[in-house]
């Protein structure tokens, strides 16, 4: 006889006032530094929400965001779902076409823009269908001069707003309160609508112990964007739990983030692996910092391999490895040793620790073969990862024809081909499209990627599949070496390095030094450019 009270993230934006009024925000925006706490977060989220209704917008209209992780995207987050709208977050880098179907699929009424990035919403705005006004979020007295129009002026807006708002009450939980495209391998971008009962559950679990074990004394520094799958919901967490924020802004050097984390005393970060991995090689370089404070951080989005994790290790960044996608909110699993495996020998848990992990709780899942039947516990036997659960997509937004190509009976099949231990600890073996089949078995690019990667001369691996008369397919490995190994490194030496690492089948027929490995939106390994370019 319990009461149907509806998940609201009205909840977590209470709790914060209430409770953690005086606790911190640090914020990098484009032309300075700024500190404000809770308390006043609540206010200008106040003066947003009474903005958003004298600009127009009504519930349930899409607003959409284009901007860094910064304080006034944070009220952004809070004023516009409170408000019983939808939060649409716009990939800073999608291509111009994909960012315009985006903004006129989903219909978005007003965007608020970051100003240094007005440039790359004018080459498109002529092109928008369904945008009414433009918010210009920035530092500056006056606007800058831009080409949107109507462009209007946040700061300016908030001080002419009243500080106090009722958000309203009778918002059903299952309303559409954000929204993020995902990229296809083909096709144009899928929208996935986030509801404020799936954005509250998944903020309540992931702050678990086990999960990002988030908490009041935290000092917390998401570097993943705020623009995709919300920061990963680590603001809404934040917000709820009174954890102090460190917004990044826009310049994610190593350099910058490692003082910055120095500085705030950062405790808890997240972000892709090319981040950690490109302050790896900073630290190794002989750069000090005093990351002390630093209890864990989150990686995800891409693979981490044990030797990343081994090597951050070292220099007192302890690596948890998690697994979402734009389709989940994102996280659905995390790799955390159970306590008896603590006494486990150090290879076997780093090897544990760079599996994607255990399914949270609150999920469902199978793993199945190609026959449809779940796969063996064995940490051999691969199959298809299937999740369902409170905040696990069920289609995706206005797409029904596409949404059956991912959504079926009531599972969402991720793609993701996996394999999962006795222990329940799940390893990501490679996308569907990316594994490769020679001669009819299966070669994981992932598990040789992250071999070639323990190479000290290496920086980043990506292998690809190349066309073979006689074995259909082959890997080829495609290989960045770190600034100070240039021309120093031969294919010749990458090959004897793998060897006895790797089956001998496994052996890359070709290895190619390149510059840079393309990457895509959102900073993974963009093997569909690197197979046009090789294939
Ligand atoms: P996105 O929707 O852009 O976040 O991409 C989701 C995809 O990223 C997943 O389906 C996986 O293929 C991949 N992915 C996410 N996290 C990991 C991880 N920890 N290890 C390997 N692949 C990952």
């Amino acid at each position: 006889m319990m009461m149907k009270h509806p998940l609201l993230i009205k909840t977590m934006l209470e709790r914060s006032r209430k409770l953690f009024p005086k606790k911190e925000i640090f914020s990098r925006c484009f032309e300075k530094d700024h500190r404000l706490t809770y308390g006043d977060m609540h206010k200008r989220v106040c003066r947003l929400a009474n903005v958003l209704q004298s600009l127009g917008a009504q519930r349930g209209d899409k607003i959409g965001t284009f901007a860094w992780n910064n304080h006034r995207h944070l009220e952004l987050y809070f004023a516009v779902t409170c408000s019983d709208m939808v939060l649409h977050t716009l990939n800073l880098r999608l291509f111009p076409e994909h960012l315009i179907h985006v903004i006129n699929h989903a219909a978005d009424k007003i965007i608020f823009v970051d100003e240094d990035l007005i440039p790359l919403l004018e080459r498109v705005s002529d092109q928008l269908t369904t945008v009414e006004k433009y918010v210009i979020l920035t530092d500056k007295e006056e606007l800058p001069p831009t080409r949107l129009s109507p462009a209007l002026h946040y700061e300016k807006l908030l001080a002419d707003a009243p500080e106090t708002f009722e958000f309203p009450d009778d918002v059903d939980e299952n309303s559409p309160a954000g929204m993020c495209y995902t990229t296809a391998t083909t096709g144009l971008p899928k929208g996935v609508l986030y509801t404020q009962r799936s954005i509250y559950l998944h903020s309540l679990v992931q702050a678990l112990p086990d999960i990002h074990c988030l908490a009041e004394q935290d000092v917390l520094m998401p570097v993943v964007p705020m623009f995709h799958v919300m920061a990963w919901g680590l603001p809404f967490s934040a917000a709820w739990l009174g954890t102090k924020l460190v917004m990044p802004g826009r310049v994610l050097t190593p350099d910058a983030l490692c003082k910055l984390m120095e500085q705030e005393k950062v405790t808890i970060s997240a972000g892709v692996p090319t981040i950690w991995m490109s302050i790896l090689q900073h630290l190794e370089a002989g750069n000090k910092y005093d990351l002390s404070a630093l209890r864990h951080v989150a990686i995800g989005g891409s693979a981490a391999s044990a030797n990343m994790i081994k090597l951050l290790g070292k220099f007192g960044i302890n690596v948890f490895h998690a697994y979402g996608m734009t389709e989940t909110s994102p996280v659905v699993l995390a790799s955390r040793l159970k306590s008896y495996m603590k006494e486990w020998g150090e290879d076997r848990q780093y090897a544990l620790r760079a599996k994607q992990g255990l399914l949270l709780p609150g999920l469902d899942m199978k793993i199945v073969n190609n026959e449809g039947n779940e796969v063996a516990w064995d940490g051999k036997e691969m199959g298809e990862l299937c999740v369902r659960g409170p905040w696990i997509a069920g289609a995706y937004f206005d797409e029904p024809e596409r949404s059956k190509e991912n959504f079926r009976d009531g599972w969402l099949y991720t793609n993701d081909m996996v394999t999962i231990d006795e222990e329940g600890f799940v390893l990501i073996q490679d996308r569907a499209k990316d594994l490769i089949k020679s001669g009819g078995e299966w070669i994981s690019s992932v598990d040789l990627e992250n071999v070639i990667m323990i190479h000290p001369a290496v920086a980043e691996a990506a292998v690809i599949a190349i066309p073979d008369p006689k074995w259909q397919e082959r890997p080829m490995a495609c290989v960045v070496l770190k600034a100070a190994e240039k021309d120093k490194v031969t294919e010749a030496d990458i090959l004897a390095f793998l060897e006895g690492k790797v089956a001998k089948w496994w052996l890359p027929d070709k290895v190619m030094f390149i510059d840079e490995i393309p990457k895509t939106s959102v900073g993974k390994f963009n093997k569909k450019a690197l197979r046009e370019r090789f294939g």
